[in-house]
This record gives structure tokens, C-alpha cells and sequence, in this order.
């Protein structure tokens, strides 16, 4: 088999890989919660006689399905966790909800899941009839929305035998993903006060809240005094009640604090709970901090950049049909132009004066229908992924592949809704053919997942991947407000 029929096959079982992507789009589990979106995967891949794990790492919707025997071990990362309040009906223009207040595939995680099994299923066929030793690997990987799922699995090792990973991410321009990006942590600060009629005897209340309120103002202060690549948001996720007339006895904020490098949110997690510490000693409130997740920064790795880039650049982008371009003007049109996503700007940069000449001629186009240039980049994106964990441990990379119109801002209803249309099929199956490609380069040339490693190894410069979440955290779905 060569490595150009690696299409054929994903062609010959689109309809296959379409149904599991339209399936867990409908299915739309939040974070820890996937649990019939993992099980139409597992089940999916022994259908194609991948022996399966389930529970991998100790996650109870993450799982690990693998064919073949021995080195070098590739890996595919899927997701396949949606977002909570952002229902959507398919294919339409406008913001319709499908499910009033319910959850939808905001990120694409549908189009990545499905994806990256097609990559694996079209890879292991050309490993099988190559003969060689390998084994490939489809790591379901929840809760990658405030869960960081793939940190989980690191911490118990489930990524510590393979040679080298690759996945993809759903988006709206076709380029190969050259950044880092920021480590974070997620932590909730409860506070426990003293109800009281806040008219008649408020002398006897010790207000929550104030508490929460005071804690925000200080981080706000300490907003001056950090890195200036420091990013610290929160959210009330209890604010203690609905009645003004009673002290609050209780209120929870919840902060996901981020930085370059974990050392450096670890420092900042330090000096924001000691101004926790000081608005409970303010208010004579008690303090409870419950870390929720963290996740380490992306290690580029330029080797598989290189071998990614060169597989998109041959395979170019798919032909869409005229539907599929009508679609995606009606949702370009919407988007106003301060509404647009920084996504070419940023993705065409590392191409220099040819990414510059790229997003030029593709800033009016509905659908960014080229493969952005590549350059190296030292950029780091300001967001997190805990695709980072995984590249601590071993060589990693990513594209980006169209799934949806170009500038559609991130986390939104026009990415559910383009989630189950013929575009982002098209985008899937073609995400499924670069990284199967990829990996065969990586097969028939293992000098390559030489040459990554040790550009990993260089890049850590002494340094190994350390979990930044507590041993005893476990995954938790996201609770509602109030727990
Ligand atoms: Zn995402």
C-alpha cells in the first residue's frame, strides 16, 4: 500500500466516520460526563479490531484503543467533549437554540474526535500492510473544556511509552499549529460565613460574599504586579443566595490563572491565595481551596511541525461545493468585523511575508481555502490546551484544520451549527488524511521520531514533565452553581 491511498481508504468509509461525528455532536457531554460519546468510540474502533481500554488513566470516559505490536508507538489524540449553554441547531445561519439552555460542540470536539480516528484507522491499514513493527494508538482524551483531561491521563503515566503524538484542531483556517500556549491552573475559593437578618442583626453575620468581593478586588490589584503574559479571570460560582436582607454564609469564586510556564502560575496560584487567605482574616470568614485541574504549557516540536506541514501543503485543502460556500457566507456575513476571530492573523504570522500575502488574499473569503505558509514561531498563544501535557512527555504536534467559516470567533453558536455540516465533514475526513500521512512518513523514516525526541529533550534542557495537579485531585464534572 502507498502512502497515497491512505485517502482512498478514509473516502471508502466516510459515511462511517461522518456518523460518529454527527452522533457525538448530537450527544453533546460536557466535560467528564462523555460517557456515550466515549463508548460510540470504543466501540467503533474494536469494530475495526483495535483492542480497547477503557477507563484509561483512571478517567472513567477517557479510554486507549491500539492495533499492532512493538515500536514506534503513534499515538492520535481525540476529544470529544462539548460545552455547556451553547445548544444549537445544525446548519442554520442564525441562533437558534436546539435544546433551550443546553450544551453543543462549541470547539469542534465533535470533528476532532471523529477525525482523529479516521487518521488511526487509515494509518493502522498502512501499517498492517507494511509489515513493520509499530503500533498505533487512539487515545480518547475527555474533557479537554476545564477539565484538562489529557493532565489526568499524563499524571498516570498513559503517555509514557509512546514515540511520538499527533492530532488536529477543528477551526477555520488550514495551517499546522507552530505555538506554545499557556500553562494554567483552575482553583475554587469557598468561603464559609455566618447567616444574620442583615437589617436587624447584622453585627452577628460574617458575609461570604464580602469575602469572595474582597478577594477579587486584591487579585485586581495584583493584576499590576505579575508577568504581563499573566492572564487571571474568575468567575461567582456561588454568590450565597438570592435574599439581600441575609448575610451570605457561604459563596465560592472559581479563578483559572494563567502563565507561560507552570512554575510561573504556580507563583502567581501562591499570591492569590494568600489574598484569599487575607479576605477571609478580613471578614472572619473560613477558607476552603480546592484545586480543580491544571495543564502545562504546549513544547513546540519543529521536526513534526516540519513533517506535518509537508503532508498539509501536498494534500492542499478539500474542493467545496457551491452549498457548502453559500453556507458558509450566510455565517461570514453575520460576523461583524470587531466580532472576528484573530485565528488568520495569527496562524499566517509565523509564514512571514507569505503568510502576510496569505491572509491578504484570504481575509474576504468565507472559507479559508488555502494551507496557511509555515514559519517557526517562539509565539505563545494566549490560551491553554492540555494537548501541553502530552507534549512534555513525548515529541507532539497539531494542525488546524477548516471545520467552520473563516473568522468565526471561538466558542460560539455558528461553530455548532457548522459542526454537522458537509463543510466540516470535509474538514474532518481531510484533518483524518494529513495526520495519516504524517505518521506514514514517520514510519518509513524513524530517523524523524529520532530527531524529534531529541529536540524534545533539548527544549526541556534537563527538565521532565511534572503533573502540576495535586495527587489526590480526581476529575470532576463541572458542577452547577451553588455545589
Ligand atoms: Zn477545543
Amino acid at each position: 500500500m502507498r502512502k497515497a491511498d491512505l485517502g482512498r481508504i478514509i473516502e471508502e468509509k466516510r459515511e462511517r466516520f461522518i456518523e460518529l461525528n454527527d452522533k457525538i455532536w448530537e450527544f453533546a457531554e460536557t466535560a467528564f460526563t462523555e460517557f456515550q460519546s466515549a463508548e460510540l468510540l470504543c466501540r467503533a474502533l474494536e469494530n475495526e479490531g483495535f483492542s480497547v481500554e477503557r477507563g484509561t488513566g483512571g478517567v472513567a470516559t477517557a479510554f486507549c484503543g491500539s492495533w499492532g505490536n512493538g515500536s514506534p508507538v503513534i499515538a492520535f489524540l481525540g476529544e470529544y467533549d462539548a460545552l455547556s449553554g451553547l445548544s444549537q441547531k445544525g446548519g442554520v445561519a442564525e441562533k437558534e437554540p436546539l435544546v433551550p439552555g443546553g450544551n453543543g460542540h462549541g470547539c469542534g470536539h465533535n470533528n476532532l474526535g471523529a477525525g482523529a480516528f479516521a487518521a488511526a484507522v487509515a494509518f493502522r491499514e498502512y501499517l498492517k500492510s507494511s509489515g513493520k513493527s509499530g503500533t498505533v494508538r487512539y487515545y480518547g482524551c475527555p474533557g479537554e473544556e476545564g477539565g484538562s483531561g489529557k493532565a489526568f491521563m499524563a499524571r498516570a503515566g498513559v503517555f509514557d511509552d509512546v514515540d511520538v503524538a499527533l492530532t488536529w484542531h477543528p477551526g477555520s483556517v488550514n495551517a499546522v499549529f507552530p505555538f506554545s500556549s499557556l500553562a494554567n491552573f483552575q482553583v475554587a475559593y469557598r468561603f464559609k460565613g455566618k447567616s444574620a437578618h442583615a437589617a436587624a442583626c447584622p453585627h452577628l453575620g460574617r458575609s461570604a460574599l464580602d469575602a469572595v468581593e474582597l478577594m477579587n478586588v486584591g487579585v485586581n490589584y495584583l493584576r499590576e504586579h505579575v508577568i504581563p503574559e499573566a492572564r487571571m479571570h474568575y468567575a461567582i460560582t456561588d454568590s450565597g443566595g438570592f435574599s439581600p436582607n441575609v448575610v451570605q454564609p457561604k459563596a465560592e469564586v472559581l479563578y483559572l490563572l494563567r502563565a507561560p510556564r507552570t512554575p510561573q502560575v504556580e507563583e502567581i496560584y501562591n499570591r492569590v491565595n494568600k489574598i484569599a487567605r487575607g479576605a477571609a482574616m478580613m471578614t472572619e470568614t473560613e477558607l476552603e481551596i480546592r484545586f480543580i485541574k491544571a495543564c502545562a504549557n504546549v513544547v513546540q516540536n519543529n521536526v513534526l511541525e516540519r513533517v506535518l506541514e509537508r503532508n498539509f501543503a501536498e494534500l492542499g485543502v478539500p474542493e467545496y461545493t457551491e452549498e457548502e460556500r453559500t453556507f458558509a457566507k450566510a455565517i461570514f456575513d453575520g460576523i461583524a468585523p470587531s466580532e472576528r476571530s484573530s485565528d488568520l492573523d495569527q496562524y499566517s504570522a509565523p509564514g512571514g511575508a507569505a503568510g502576510r500575502e496569505a491572509a491578504k488574499r484570504l481575509r474576504e473569503r468565507p472559507i479559508a481555502d488555502e494551507v496557511l505558509p509555515y514559519g517557526e514561531s517562539d509565539f505563545v498563544l494566549p490560551g491553554s490546551t492540555d494537548v501541553g501535557d502530552v507534549s512534555w512527555i513525548v515529541p507532539t504536534c497539531q494542525a488546524w484544520v477548516a471545520t467552520w467559516p473563516n473568522h468565526t470567533p471561538g466558542h460560539s453558536w455558528q461553530i455548532v451549527s457548522s459542526g454537522v455540516v458537509s463543510l466540516a465533514h470535509k474538514g474532518m475526513l481531510h484533518a483524518g488524511k494529513v495526520l495519516a500521512a504524517a505518521a506514514a512518513d514517520l514510519l518509513d523514516d524513524p530517523s524523524l521520531i529520532d530527531a524529534a525526541k531529541e529536540e524534545l529533550r533539548a527544549r526541556l534542557d534537563g527538565a521532565s514533565y511534572r503533573c502540576a495537579i495535586p495527587d489526590e485531585v480526581v476529575p470532576k464534572a463541572i458542577q452547577p452553581s451553588g455545589r
